[in-house]
């Protein structure tokens, strides 16, 4: 069996105070191995993007670990989250953000220019990215002259440029249609399994949700497997 690349353990995180406390969180468990996509499916304001966010490093819980391939990251400085979340994590939200005066070649070479790789490798590897997501035939290509689909597709191989152990996205599919979320997920799947990253997705979308290795919802604080 693959690791561990993301842990949780007992994550408390909550909002607020008093009368506004919101408990969002208590005493949350999740384990995600190399290779497998968990998606996650429960109601607006359950807490997903709170999950994705402390995955992420993006905000920290009020107590519990997050560990990051092995890592355990509470007892981490700022400098030392952000340097693990930039070596090891990528993030697709669910609109793209690419960045409009650069092709779609550029966009994924870029953040790997950032992180000190030469140029030749830096575009042989979007190039790969690009075939296995199937938008290598727009590599060329702005942003501006392709699909919402295939915008979408350049994203995930964007987050995937520095070889991240951990996905993770928020409705990646939420803005597009439903035969285009259909080719984007397969292709995101695709990617998945080529990498063997860990995936967390946030997704409504029961049908694709059916698609990823296991289901998870937000539940009285916990995180518990779901069946759709
Ligand atoms: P979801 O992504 O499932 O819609 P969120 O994680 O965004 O849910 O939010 C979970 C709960 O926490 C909601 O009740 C939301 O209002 C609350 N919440 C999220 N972020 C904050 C914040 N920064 N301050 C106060 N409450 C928040």
């Amino acid at each position: 069996m693959s690791d561990v690349h993301l842990r949780l353990s007992k994550v408390h995180r909550h909002y607020g105070a008093g009368a506004q406390l919101v408990r969002v969180l208590e005493a949350a468990d999740l384990a995600v191995r190399g290779g497998e996509m968990v998606a996650i499916v429960a109601p607006s304001g359950a807490g997903k993007s709170t999950l994705l966010h402390l995955s992420g490093l993006l905000e920290r819980p009020q107590s519990g670990e997050v560990e990051i391939t092995g890592v355990a990251t509470s007892k981490l400085s700022e400098r030392g989250r952000t340097l693990l979340r930039r070596n090891t994590i990528g993030y697709v939200y669910q609109f793209h953000h690419l960045l409009p005066e650069f092709s779609a070649l550029e966009n994924v070479a870029l953040p790997q220019l950032i992180a000190g790789r030469d140029k030749p490798a830096a575009e042989r590897r979007a190039m790969d990215l690009l075939e296995i997501l199937g938008v290598a035939p727009r590599a060329q290509h702005r942003p501006a002259e392709l699909s919402g689909g295939e915008q979408q597709r350049v994203a995930i191989a964007r987050a995937a440029a520095n070889h991240p152990r951990i996905i993770l996205a928020d409705e990646p599919t939420g803005n597009l249609d439903p035969a285009t979320s259909d080719v984007v997920f397969e292709a995101l799947m695709a990617l998945i399994r080529e990498e063997g990253a860990a995936a967390l997705i946030a997704t409504h979308n029961h049908e694709l949700a059916r698609r990823a290795t296991r289901i998870v919802t937000l539940r009285d604080g916990l995180i518990e497997p779901l069946t759709l």
